[in-house]
């Protein structure tokens, strides 16, 4: 998919100029904002995001190109804990396979809040991968004197590292991030068209930021437990018509995503719509029904058939 002219100024590589690209996984435990940043130095909102971890379920490369020089991130659903058996194994499996085909490494955690789940992210790095550690959140340490101790102490779990202080919700300081990691990149030419701002397509797209309504609008059983299929994605002129499956384990949910007189339903379908607007550049119809299918995410046929990678 290709970008409208985003926040991130595209600056035209000059004729001769050698160009750098390279792929970059995002990693840390869940929570600590990987894909809010990936949105923030895309410029558009490409992965879905939401307080609750483990939002993330699929692998999603996110490109900015900045003149001579092509940044393709990868998003990671991160390892998984909560959830047992199949679809578990899946996303373990799409994390360890991305770090298969990059150049570095960018090793996400929150300001202040380093712990053994950290560790155990750091450890998992395969050895010799350059890496980068990017300490997020840091609006929410007020102060430099929070700040320092944090990031020498990152400096001495992550020896050799450089290691940048961000916001992804504000950007702040992310243009910085940007400038370390371009000299990184190998030279060679642009991977994807200057631009694409992702891999994915809009049927994929659609149906996340579906599934990221489900997530900021349910309590906590329910959005772990669906999946999102799109059943029909049409152009009618400029209007994208597109007709999607929310698939639940239980009847209950069904009733609990639906709500009173198909209120809550509603308000999920606007949400998503208003987003894919605003991301696609155009209008949206979006129709929106929801389907019991029982132990999904248990089937290996299921997980196959919603797309999850074997
Ligand atoms: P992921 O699981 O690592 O991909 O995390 P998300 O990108 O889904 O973000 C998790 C939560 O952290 C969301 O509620 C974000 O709004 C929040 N978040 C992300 N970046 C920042 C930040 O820079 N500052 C603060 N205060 N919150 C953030
Ligand atoms: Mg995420």
């Amino acid at each position: 998919m290709s970008a409208d002219p985003g926040p991130v100024d595209q600056v035209p590589a000059a004729a001769g100029d050698p160009t750098h690209a390279g792929t970059i996984a995002i990693v840390g435990k869940p929570n600590v904002g990987k894909s809010t940043l990936l949105n923030r130095m895309v410029g558009a909102k490409v992965s879905i995001t939401s307080s609750r971890p483990q939002t993330t379920r699929h692998r999603l490369r996110g490109i900015l190109t900045q003149g001579s020089t092509q940044f393709v991130f990868v998003d990671t659903p991160g390892f998984q804990e909560r959830h047992g058996g199949a679809l578990n194994r899946a996303l373990n499996r799409a994390v360890q396979r991305a770090f298969d085909e990059v150049d570095l490494v960018l090793l996400v955690v929150a300001a202040g809040q380093f712990n053994e789940d950290d560790e155990r992210v750091l450890r998992e790095l395969p050895a010799g991968l350059a890496r980068v550690v990017v300490v997020n959140k840091s609006d929410r340490l007020k102060t430099a004197e929070g700040m320092l101790p944090f990031l020498q102490a990152m400096g001495t779990r992550v020896p050799g590292a450089e290691i940048v202080p961000v916001s992804a919700n504000s950007g702040r300081n992310v243009p910085r991030l940007l400038e370390v990691i371009a000299p990184m990149l190998p030279a060679q030419p642009f991977l994807y068209d200057a631009d694409d701002i992702t891999d994915r397509d809009e049927r994929f797209l659609a149906s996340e930021a579906i599934r990221e309504k489900l997530f900021r609008s349910m309590g906590d059983e329910v959005p772990y437990g669906s999946v999102v299929t799109i059943e029909s994605f049409q152009m009618d002129g400029a209007l994208r018509r597109i007709h999607a499956n929310v698939h639940v384990e239980k009847e209950s949910h069904k009733a609990m995503i639906v709500g009173a007189d198909g209120e809550r339903m509603k308000a999920i379908a606007s949400a998503a719509r208003h987003d894919l607007e605003r991301l696609f550049g155009g209008k949206v119809h979006l129709e929106v029904w929801v389907k019991t299918r029982r132990g999904w995410s248990a089937s290996a046929a299921d997980l196959k058939r919603f797309g999850f990678e074997a």
